[in-house]
């Protein structure tokens, strides 16, 4: 193990040449969807578009602008909702063809892994490990790698990424980039916890080769060797990260590893053109359920007790929660609201008469002992005025449908709402808040949100991931004064998660939109050390510039 952090050159693979797209009007006119993601940011434009298809390919185009002085952008499945694959001219570096299975690797623990190129996507990856149809050249000359993945196909077992961000169209390479979470993170954590290995190219020209445990940080300090034999010190942060899931900033923590330092660096400190991701055996089943309460504060006691952390209510061990995602009342009445409003043909689900707020739980379960699970759950429920009778799920398909059906419909309806305000007042949009607060604190960050929106008419709702104290509060202004407000709360939101030991973004990140968020949970001094780790890797500063920092840092 070695704090010594050395390029290798690139994998020259013989892809078929880069697309190259040299003027602004034929990418606007026949790439559009490259302009933009869901953030809606912009203005957006790129000079050059180049659709790479191998690591040299990336390589050379991150040269070629570096020594231009030409910014580059890097873009995947464009599902980032903060402007962070959102072009603001210059080149603009798609790695969506690179998309293969390159191998599977067993470790000596015995765990299996898997190397992908970063265009492939959450879902590609899903369904070919399910099929196990990995489309893996076996012609390779390599006996090990073959013995490794003739071990893997004969496996009985299934295998799956657990990382389970929403939009499952996302691609690998930016779930890294970013650290993506999901409902499911709750219990198998985020994406960092599932990354074994990468390959990031620099815009200096070489690329690094990084396996977990193989460079890890003295205190915190690695030596970063140059092309000529010179070392110089690289310090990571000073800052301690919050004790909650983190998609704010650059990792920083006493002999990290250096794996860490590019999960999560929203694509500012080099570009990953190869992942290898641990790959965990599939449980037998996953029991799924929404249960629903008489009111907020008892979906969030039911919650604190599954998790098994009030002082005065323990529940059963076997309550092992996969997943804990709430709906608040104002989610349950704003969803009632539009099924009136839409009609006959609304897919809205029709909800239980006296549902005043809700709680999707999951459990993994083996058949043997999928009753005990059953009965555990029903004592937690049955504390908090629900019960097993009054869910949605189970095991029924036509239950869990209408489950998805309602999941799906909040995140639908309140961009629908936001998109007919913003057909009235162009400069509208969704507020959404991201903040998670370690768990002691999650009641005084609900008591937080409902005081500074009490008075207040903007229309809200908040759901999400309460398992890990993090709730989007979703506010839908209706105009542009009502816009003015949302964001000033916005930003008393994150300020407070702040003093409350939390992160200003859980799972999104920063991009494009959110510096004075960030610059709120390390201070100045942390965006200066932060940008000082940025020049180490990008000297000329052209790689996702204006993505995390704000220019007047680079
Ligand atoms: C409805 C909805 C629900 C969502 N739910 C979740 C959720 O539950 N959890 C969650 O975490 N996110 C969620 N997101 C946000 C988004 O899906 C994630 O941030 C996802 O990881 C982005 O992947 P992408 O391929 O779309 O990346 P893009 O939006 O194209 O890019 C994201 C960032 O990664 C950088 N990047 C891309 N590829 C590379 C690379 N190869 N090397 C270096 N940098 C790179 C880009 O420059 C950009 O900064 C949601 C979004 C939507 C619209």
């Amino acid at each position: 193990m070695s704090n010594v952090i050395k390029a290798v050159k690139p994998r020259l693979d013989n892809g078929a040449p880069p697309l190259i797209v040299d003027s602004r009007e034929r990418i606007e006119e026949s790439y559009g969807d490259y302009l933009s993601d869901e953030s809606r940011y912009g203005p957006a434009e790129a000079d050059r578009l180049i659709i790479v298809h191998d690591e040299a390919q990336v390589s050379d185009a991150l040269v070629a602008a570096a020594d231009a002085g030409v910014n580059v952008t890097v873009s995947a499945g464009r599902t980032g909702i903060v402007g962070g694959a959102v072009p603001v001219g210059g080149v603009l570096l798609s790695l969506s063809d690179m998309k293969r299975v390159l191998g599977v690797r067993r470790l000596p623990d015995g765990r299996f892994t898997v190397r992908v190129e970063p265009g492939l996507s959450v879902a590609e990856l899903r369904e070919r490990l399910l099929t196990k149809d990995l489309g893996i050249e076996r012609s390779g000359d390599d006996p090990v790698a073959r013995a490794d993945l003739d071990a893997f196909l004969t496996d009985d077992r299934t295998y799956f990424y657990p990382p389970d961000p929403t939009e499952d169209t996302a691609h690998l390479g930016a779930t890294v980039a970013t650290n993506a979470s999901g409902a499911r993170s709750y219990r198998y954590g985020a994406t960092r916890r599932h990354v074994h290995g990468l390959r990031v190219a620099l815009t200096t020209g070489g690329v690094l080769a990084i396996e977990r445990g193989q460079c890890v940080a003295r205190g915190r300090v690695f030596l970063l060797a140059g092309a000529d034999g010179s070392e110089s010190e690289l310090r990571v942060p000073a800052y301690d990260m919050p004790d909650t899931k983190n998609a704010a900033g650059y990792h920083a923590a006493d002999n990290m590893d250096l794996v860490d330092l590019f999960i999560g660096s929203e694509g500012t400190l080099g570009v990953i053109t190869e992942i290898e991701l641990l790959l965990t055996p599939a449980p037998e089943g996953v029991l799924s359920a929404l249960a629903f309460f008489g009111s907020d504060d008892d979906a969030v006691a039911f919650v604190k007790h599954a998790r098994g952390d009030a002082a005065d209510e323990s529940s059963p061990d076997i309550v092992v929660p996969l997943a804990l995602e709430f709906f608040d009342s104002r989610s349950f009445e704003f969803l009632r609201r539009r099924k009136v409003e839409e009609g006959a043909s609304s897919e809205i689900p029709e909800l239980p008469a006296d549902a005043v707020a809700g709680v999707i739980f999951e459990q993994e379960f083996t058949e043997d002992v999928l009753l005990e699970i059953y009965d555990a759950w029903e004592a937690v429920l049955s504390s908090h005025g629900s019960s097993m009778e009054n869910t949605w799920g189970g095991m029924e398909e036509s239950e869990l449908a209408r489950l998805r059906a309602l999941r799906h419909s909040i995140a639908e309806q309140v961009n629908g709402v936001v998109a007919r305000a913003n057909a009235r007042y162009p400069e509208i949009h969704k507020i959404g808040t991201d903040a998670a607060v370690p768990s002691g604190a999650l009641e005084q960050m609900l008591e937080f949100y409902r005081g500074e929106l009490l008075g207040t008419d903007l229309e809200r709702v908040m759901f999400g991931h309460i398992g890990d104290n993090h709730i989007h509060l979703n506010i839908m202004p209706s105009s542009p004064k009502e816009l003015r407000a949302g964001k000033e709360l916005a930003t008393r939101f994150a300020r407070r998660a702040v003093e409350l030991g939390g992160t200003v973004s859980a799972e999104h990140g920063i991009g494009r939109i959110k510096h004075d968020l960030l610059r709120l949970q390390y201070g100045d001094d942390g965006m200066r050390q932060m940008a000082a780790v940025k020049r180490a890797f990008d000297p000329s500063c052209i790689l996702n510039r204006g993505v995390v920092f704000p220019e007047e840092l680079l």
